[in-house]
């Protein structure tokens, strides 16, 4: 193939949580159109052989280095027009992502991101669960424990749960007595809900799991959940069932605002 006088672009595509549906369309017309793909691990693997057309080069990036990574994007970007660095969940969200452009940059390879859907999101939607319900919490925290990776000072678990919002916690379901530990240390109460879901949208795969505090290693144990896993603390979980709830203000007949005008005669109903 000649060499093009023009490197192509190196795209940051977010292959949303598992299920190769739950890409964005921009994302699908990119890798339709790729020359070349390199993408994250098993979770991935799916939409990249999917979606990318007879002929791309496609490329697990597993066994590889940054630099490795980098170098791979660039030579790429040297030969096709399009290139793809295809990411689980959303590639801003524990995706390396600043780490990966920075080089490409420094080559002259223009690069730009496509967002996805995040495994905090599949993990509540695939419970039926919501994230925010109105005066019991209108705050999510994206979060993780220390591992490896140590916490920046003021982002310990026990300090962000002692807000008592919604917490999603990424790359954590190994130091579940972490969580467990946090959560209590903060003033939750030991029976206060917890769910976890592993393999969110994954066809035939997904598990969800649902205790308390107190009991969800032990069940994350007997359901053998120790590896790609969403662990999410919430004030709304449940909350489908609950005998009172407070309804959203944006559909309330009384709450007129930009699209519609307030009717209180409804109200009566
Ligand atoms: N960028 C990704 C997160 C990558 S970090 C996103 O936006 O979702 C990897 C962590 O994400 C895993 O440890 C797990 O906590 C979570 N995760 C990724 N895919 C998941 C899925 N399908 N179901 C549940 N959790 C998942």
């Amino acid at each position: 193939m000649a060499t093009k006088p023009q490197p192509g672009t190196v795209w940051f595509v977010g292959a949303g949580p598992g299920d190769p549906d739950l890409i964005t369309v921009k994302g699908r017309k990119l890798l339709e159109q790729a020359g070349a793909v390199l993408f994250a691990g098993s979770l991935v693997d799916q939409a990249a052989t999917l979606y990318a057309p007879a002929g791309c080069e496609i490329r697990d990036s597993k066994d590889m280095t940054l630099e490795e990574m980098t170098d791979w994007l660039i030579a790429a970007a040297n030969r096709h027009e399009t290139v793809i660095r295809l990411q689980t969940g959303d590639p801003g969200l524990y995706g390396a992502l600043i780490e990966m452009t920075r080089p490409l940059t420094a080559a002259g390879i223009a690069w730009a991101v496509v967002p996805g859907v995040s495994s905090a999101m599949a993990s509540m939607a695939a419970a039926g669960e919501t994230l925010t319900l109105p005066e019991v919490t209108q705050t999510v925290i994206l979060t993780r424990v220390a591992g490896r990776t140590p916490m920046p000072p003021g982002e310990e678990l026990e300090a962000l749960a002692a807000h008592k919002t919604t917490l999603c916690v990424y790359l954590s379901i190994t130091l579940l007595h972490k969580v467990q530990e946090a959560l209590l240390a903060a003033g939750w109460d030991e029976d206060a809900p917890i769910l976890v879901v592993q393999k969110a949208s994954w066809p035939g795969e997904e598990k969800i799991v649902r205790g308390t505090i107190k009991d969800i290693k032990r069940k994350c144990q007997d359901e053998k959940i120790a590896s790609q896993a969403m662990i999410v603390a919430s004030p709304t979980l449940g909350a489908a069932d609950w005998p009172d709830l407070i309804r959203s203000k944006l559909y309330d007949p009384t709450f007129g605002h930009r699209f519609r005008k307030a009717s209180p005669q409804e109200n009566a109903a």
